[in-house]
């Protein structure tokens, strides 16, 4: 090929893609060597550095996918060649959560681990906090992985609140918003890049959810800072892992792990498990423990499956 660029796909549509270059927002579609015969993992997606040849004045044709890092993707089965990726090239991730029926102390937990396995720094955000909740019952259910993850409040309504957010985002480095949708995502980002860049969406009175817009995962641009990738309705992730320590230390639990007799102790029924004893002697909350071995027996069985698969 004569006259090949770099890219950065910006947001996924049904039969094309948007590309960011260098002279601006270009539509993309496939070669036909990316179209068929590779698996949906191998798709382009929104964060993606790609290579593009240009035709006609704002058109190119994307003809390869540099290699990604920093990856999060969506299981669609049990397998690891069924994933979707949603976003590459990620720095911080924001997992996004409302102050009402939305929290989920678990779904926070299953983010991380995903988010950190792929080394991307995790940050939760408490939407809404112009709604009623007590902090003090927040304060208390994160305590166990308070250590490991930056924890803002924020509402919309108060400035203040987004500010400390804004001054946390570094220039240039790349944050993905995930969390279920009506949580409130869409509204962080116009706020945060101070105009409106996505639709938002009216929460539905009836199920209190909010509507799906669309399935479309888009890349804003703040001025002098972040670029900010929205990814519309993915409530949860597949997850990859199957390894104990990285679980051990998101669960705050390696510092009774150390005391293990055995080193690669999974500390499920292991003969001289200090994390078990711990639980026993009331050192360790139990629901904490139980939430290492529920999302332990998924990390476990999704790469079971793909082992037994070939
Ligand atoms: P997304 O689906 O996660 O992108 O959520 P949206 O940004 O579309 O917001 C869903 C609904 O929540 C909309 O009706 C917003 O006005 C509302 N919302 C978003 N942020 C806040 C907030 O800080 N406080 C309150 N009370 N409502 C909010
Ligand atoms: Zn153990």
């Amino acid at each position: 090929y004569k006259h090949l660029f770099h890219g950065r796909v910006s947001a996924v549509n049904k039969t094309n893609y948007e590309v960011i270059t260098e002279g601006g927002l270009l539509l993309c579609e496939l070669t036909g060597n990316l179209l068929y015969g590779r698996s949906l993992f191998e798709l382009p997606c929104t964060g993606d550095w790609i290579i593009f040849q240009p035709f006609d004045d704002n058109k190119g044709i994307i003809v390869d996918v540099l290699p990604r890092k920093h990856t999060l993707f969506r299981k669609k089965s049990g397998t690891i060649s069924d994933r979707q990726a949603i976003a590459s090239h990620v720095d911080k991730a924001f997992i996004v959560q409302s102050l009402d029926a939305n929290f989920s102390v678990r779904r926070t937990e299953r983010f991380m681990v995903q988010v950190l396995e792929e080394n991307i720094q995790p940050v939760l955000i408490l939407t809404k906090s112009d709604l009623e909740f007590s902090r003090h019952q927040v304060d208390e259910s994160l305590k166990h992985i308070a250590r490991q993850i930056p924890i803002f409040f924020t509402s919309i309504l108060s400035p203040e609140t987004i500010l400390p957010v804004r001054k946390f985002i570094r220039q240039g480095e790349s944050i993905v918003f995930v969390g279920s949708s009506g949580v409130g995502k869409s509204s962080l980002i116009n706020v945060l890049c101070e105009r409106t860049v996505l639709p938002t969406s009216e929460i539905s009175k009836s199920s209190g959810k909010g509507r799906h817009t669309s399935t479309r995962r888009e890349m804003v641009l703040m001025d002098d800072s972040g670029i900010l990738i929205d990814t519309p309705g993915v409530r949860e992730f597949g997850l990859a892992s199957d390894n104990p320590e990285a679980l051990a230390d998101i669960f705050d639990i390696s510092d009774f792990a150390e005391s293990c007799r055995f080193e690669n102790c999974t500390h499920v029924d292991e003969p001289g498990c200090a994390v078990v004893e711990a639980v026993n002697n009331g050192l360790l909350k139990f629901e904490v423990y139980n939430s290492y071995l529920k999302l332990r027996k998924e990390s476990w069985y999704f790469s079971t499956s793909e082992h037994e698969k070939r």
